[in-house]
């Protein structure tokens, strides 16, 4: 089967990357931790192993800010903009916002974690 290459970045650019399908867990979440990393009340990740992950913009890997225990937040340093977290486990999560073709049908989310943390007028259907 052939794989399939994403590609993606941050607003300004300096921050590239190229993954390596399958994507893994496609999911939204709706959790705090996302909300103020992200700005949105709802975000659309995808997680890759990190070996399928190469980072090609000019500005190499993103910065990170520690999160949790087991994880930080990735984003741009130049521009700001929100890329995923990269996780102590050799795995790559993405925000599917910072894609280049979010519309590819692998990347559809199939679950919603921490739907209860979203304003109760928030209304998230994926069809
Ligand atoms: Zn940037
Ligand atoms: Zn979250």
């Amino acid at each position: 089967m052939q794989k399939y290459t994403y590609s993606g970045g941050c607003l300004c650019g300096a921050i590239r990357f190229e993954a390596i399908g399958p994507a893994l867990k496609p999911h939204t979440c709706s959790c705090k931790m996302c909300q103020r990393h992200s700005g949105a009340l709802t975000t659309a990740w995808v997680e890759f192993p990190k070996e399928a992950v190469t980072w090609v913009g000019e500005n190499g890997t993103p910065s990170t800010y520690r999160s949790s225990d087991y994880s930080s937040r990735a984003f741009c340093a130049t521009c700001g903009s929100s890329l995923g977290a990269i996780d102590d486990d050799p795995t790559v999560a993405l925000l599917l916002g910072v894609f280049d073709k979010p519309n590819h049908k692998e990347l559809k989310p199939t679950t919603h974690s921490y739907r209860t943390t979203r304003p109760k007028w928030w209304n998230l259907e994926i069809s």
